[in-house]
Parts: structure tokens; C-alpha cells; sequence
């Protein structure tokens, strides 16, 4: 079995499909490269630069695997492989800690105002009165999706003292018994919440799921988070929503357009940005290497 890497992965990944295939990694090729030397390779594997095209696919006469070393499978033309009869495979389950903490690091910086703290001081300044904050103890965090990272957030959120209600159609028995979460209504949370976080998928179902009306229903004093899928808020809703003050703000990881070149939201001061850093942690990755191999060795029968 021959084996391309053509993006950087951890090297304990590298190192269990050694195990099993001779392993070629290739990383920054150009599409055309690619496409020249996918030919004797059955299996590829990438995160999210290199993108898998159709002409990838085809070009790709021996391809039996093409494995994302990740979760979201939007650089890969997965109707083409599914036609060639050529497996995907994921690993969704690697970054649901670095995920779930980056929520928290998030709105404690909302909260403790660190990215205004921080640049004040870089300039000199010593702003501890118009530095006030508040905590998140007795706070109530509404949870929309309680899946892998809906549920791990739960538990530290738990551990926060903050009061938990929950939304998802596939209510978690073990949430409830653990942190005394409530399932209720979608309108209900985003009534009652002081800050909700958003972990769905991106589906038809839930794209723009958070748009005027949803807004209109939080607290004024609510904060959103959303390290899901950037098209899962109305954005030029929440930018209207965080301009008028219908709620107090938003710290986003992910956004429509990535990087969101030009968008109103690098303008405004109750906004905490990051760069859809979610699962970059080298915990993350290193996971992430890890199943991945050890789901090519599984799907080969080896
Ligand atoms: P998961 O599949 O384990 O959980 C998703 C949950 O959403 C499921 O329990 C499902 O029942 C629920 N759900 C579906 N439709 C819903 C609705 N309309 N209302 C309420 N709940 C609904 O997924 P996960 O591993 O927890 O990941 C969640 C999201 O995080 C995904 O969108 C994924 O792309 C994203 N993610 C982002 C990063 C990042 O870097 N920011 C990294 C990893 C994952």
C-alpha cells in the first residue's frame, strides 16, 4: 500500500501508517503536482489546505482511501469519491477538548475583558476601574447541540458553577445526571441564557439557524458564541443584532466567508475574534494524525 501525506500531520500519525504502507509525505504541492502524482498512491491524506477535487479523484486511478486528519470534510469533492467507490474517513472525535476549552478561554475573555486588558497595557496604560467584569458562577449557558463538543463543554461549564440548559433533538441522559442540565425549547434557551454556545453541524436545518428573529429573543446583556460553523448565524444579522445592542456580544471562531475579509465584524469593540482555531491545539492534531491512521488500518483490515 502506498501512502501520500500532502499536508503536515503529526508525526506519531506518520509513523503508525509506516506500520502498515510506505509512506511519501509532500506537503504545498500545487493542484496540478497533485494531480500528476496522486496516480500510484492508494491512499491520501490531508487536512484542510490541500484540496481534493474531482481531477484530484480521477487522476487518483489507484486511490482506495482518502482520509481527512479533521473533521469537516469541505476541501474534499465527496460525491466524486463516493462515485470511484473510494472511502472517507475522518476524525471528528479529535478536537472536542481543544474545542470546548477554547469556549471558555472565549468567554472569559468576554467576560474579564483580556483582549482590551491586554491591549492596554501594551500601551502603556493602567485601566483598572473601566476594566470591570463579571464571572461566569450562576451564570446560565445555553447549549445548542449536545453532541461530542456540546456535552464536553457541559462538563466544564459544570465545574464553572453556571446553570445549564440544553437544546438538541437527541437529548444526553448522561448531561443530565452529570450537571443537572435542562432540555428546553430553542426560544426558551435563548430567552433565559446568559450566554449560548453553539455546536451543531452544518446542515440544511441549521444553516442561518441564528438569524433576526432568534437574536431578537436573547438578553440584551447575552453574549453568543460560535465555534460550530460560521454559516449557522444570519451574520449580517448578529452584526445588526451587536450594533444595536439587542445582545451585548458575540466571540466567533468561525465565520460565512473565511478569512472574513472586510466584514463589519473586525470593526466592532464587544466582539472576541479568532481565527477558526478550534481544533489547533497540538493535543488536537496529534489525535487527530493518530485515528485517522489507526481508522486507514482498521478500513484496509489490516
Ligand atoms: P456532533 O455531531 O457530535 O454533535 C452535533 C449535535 O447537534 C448532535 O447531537 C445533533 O443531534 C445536534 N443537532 C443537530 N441539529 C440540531 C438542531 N437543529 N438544534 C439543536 N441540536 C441539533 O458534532 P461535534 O463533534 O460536537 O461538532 C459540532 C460542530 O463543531 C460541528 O459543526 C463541527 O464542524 C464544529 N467544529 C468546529 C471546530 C473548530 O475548529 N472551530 C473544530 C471541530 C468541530
Amino acid at each position: 500500500m502506498k501512502a501520500l501525506i500532502a499536508d503536515k500531520i503529526h508525526e506519531d500519525g506518520i509513523k503508525l501508517l509506516r506500520e502498515f504502507a510506505e509512506v511519501d509525505v509532500s506537503t504545498g504541492l500545487k493542484p496540478a503536482e497533485l494531480i500528476t502524482k496522486i496516480g500510484s498512491y492508494d491512499i491520501l491524506v490531508v487536512r484542510s489546505a490541500t484540496k481534493v477535487t474531482k481531477e484530484v479523484i480521477d487522476a487518483g486511478k489507484q486511490l482506495k482511501i482518502v482520509a481527512r486528519a479533521g473533521v469537516g470534510l469541505d476541501n474534499i469533492d465527496v460525491e466524486a469519491a463516493k462515485v470511484r467507490g473510494i472511502k472517507i474517513l475522518n476524525a471528528s472525535e479529535a478536537p472536542t477538548i481543544a474545542v470546548a476549552e477554547l469556549v471558555f478561554a472565549s468567554m472569559l475573555s468576554w467576560a474579564r475583558r483580556l483582549p482590551q486588558a491586554d491591549a492596554g497595557m501594551k500601551a502603556g496604560r493602567w485601566e483598572k476601574a473601566q476594566l470591570m467584569g463579571s464571572e461566569l458562577r450562576g451564570k446560565t449557558l445555553g447549549i445548542v447541540g449536545t453532541g461530542r463538543i456540546g456535552t464536553a463543554v457541559g462538563y466544564r461549564a459544570k465545574a464553572f458553577l453556571m446553570d445549564i440548559l440544553a437544546c438538541d433533538p437527541a437529548q444526553n441522559a448522561e448531561l443530565v445526571q452529570r450537571t443537572g442540565a435542562r432540555y428546553v425549547a430553542m426560544d426558551d434557551l435563548l430567552r433565559q441564557s446568559d450566554f449560548v454556545t453553539l455546536h451543531v453541524a452544518l446542515t440544511e436545518q441549521t444553516g442561518h439557524m441564528i438569524g433576526r428573529h432568534e437574536l431578537g429573543l436573547m438578553k440584551p446583556t447575552a453574549v453568543l458564541i460560535n465555534t460550530s460553523r460560521g454559516r449557522v448565524i444570519d451574520e449580517g444579522a448578529l452584526v445588526e443584532a451587536l450594533r444595536q445592542g439587542k445582545i451585548a456580544g458575540a466571540c466567533l471562531d468561525v465565520y460565512e466567508n473565511e478569512p472574513p475579509i472586510g466584514s463589519p465584524l473586525l470593526k466592532l469593540q464587544n466582539v472576541v475574534l479568532t481565527p477558526h482555531i478550534g481544533a489547533s491545539t497540538v493535543e488536537a492534531q496529534r489525535d487527530a494524525a493518530i485515528v485517522v491512521a489507526q481508522k486507514i488500518k482498521e478500513a484496509l483490515g489490516q
